[in-house]
């Protein structure tokens, strides 16, 4: 594996090898690698010859200062991590480099999508700043196709939109939720967690166990389905930011499950902020299962019977 700085580095480096026939891949993650992310990279290695992997903290998505100032940083580790999964090529740009001074131009999707949920809590400007960052990454790149996690769902259908919004010439592909063994999603933040906070944490894909208890008994009604994790979540001292049943292709807020729908929450615990999400898809749905593939469920949790991504 071979790590570039620069984007003339790394565009001598892609242009070689697909004028060797090459499929490239790109998987772009902020680092602090995990097996989330190396699902991500393996996946890539199988179907394209050369994995770029990129690492960047994008401080254009960052609401909070703090939450960037203390976003771990470990490339030394990380690049091992994405040699040992099969990247070829890490990326690893200084802001100077992704931002250079004068830099003026801003990628939004107006979707309401970008909205709803993260974008109600976090600001649209979250999402404007991973469109802007996703899409120089593409263009740097110029990958055949690009991977996103299910974990960060909204941000799979913003790049989705904006790749079919602006004729970009990439697929994205999307792999499942990888969780810790008790269920917790596995995100870079979660090493901030102390062991206190880390056992509360577990309430998150409990409170979802518990939403998918109930809709298997047979309950449709989002406010009961949603009030079921809001109170798992108050019985280990939780508030959640949101929790919320909505449309799997736009997120608009869905009052009665009739079709398939995706659970997302967003919970605070301690100094960071967790986000989660599942499918719940009725047994008699005439609909489609929702994917962000096309070609499987979206991803969730793993103790629904169903869930197997
Ligand atoms: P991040 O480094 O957090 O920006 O994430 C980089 C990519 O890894 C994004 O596409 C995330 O959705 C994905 N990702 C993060 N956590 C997980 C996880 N637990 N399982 C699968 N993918 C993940």
């Amino acid at each position: 594996m071979l790590t570039v700085r620069t984007v003339a580095e790394l565009r001598d480096l892609v242009r070689d090898r697909r004028r060797k026939g090459g499929i490239i891949g790109l998987v772009p993650t902020m680092g602090a690698l995990h097996e989330g992310h190396e699902s991500l990279i393996l996946a890539s290695s199988k179907r394209a010859t050369c994995t770029v992997v990129s690492i960047f903290v994008n401080p254009r998505q960052f609401d909070d200062a703090s939450d960037l100032a203390a976003y771990p940083r470990t490339e030394e580790r990380d690049a091992a991590r994405a040699s040992a999964a099969g990247a070829d090529v890490l990326f690893v740009p200084d802001v100077s480099e992704v931002y250079p001074d004068g830099f003026g131009t801003e990628v939004r999707v107006t979707s309401p999508l970008t909205g709803r949920l993260e974008g109600a809590h976090r600001g649209t400007e979250h999402f404007d700043g991973v469109t802007t960052v996703v899409l120089k990454l593409l263009n740097m790149v110029a990958p055949d196709v690009a991977f996103f996690g299910a974990k960060d769902y909204q941000q799979a259908l913003v790049v989705r939109r904006m790749v079919a919004d602006l004729n970009l010439p990439v697929e994205i592909a999307t792999r499942p939720t990888v969780r810790e063994q008790d269920g917790l999603a596995l995100s870079s933040r979660n090493v901030r967690l102390s062991a206190q906070e880390r056992r509360q944490a577990v309430a998150i894909p409990r409170a979802i166990a518990r939403v998918v208890e109930a809709f298997d008994a047979g309950e449709r009604d989002a406010e009961v389905l949603t009030g079921r994790a809001v109170s798992e979540l108050a019985d280990a001292g939780l508030t959640p930011e949101y929790v919320a049943i909505a449309d799997p292709a736009d997120l608009s807020p869905v009052a009665t499950v009739v079709a398939p729908v995706v659970l997302a929450l967003a919970v605070p615990v301690g100094p960071v902020r967790l986000i989660d999400n599942t499918t719940l898809t009725p047994v008699l749905s005439d609909s489609p299962v929702p994917t962000l593939t096309g070609s499987g469920r979206a991803g969730g949790f793993v103790p629904h019977p169903s869930e197997k991504g």
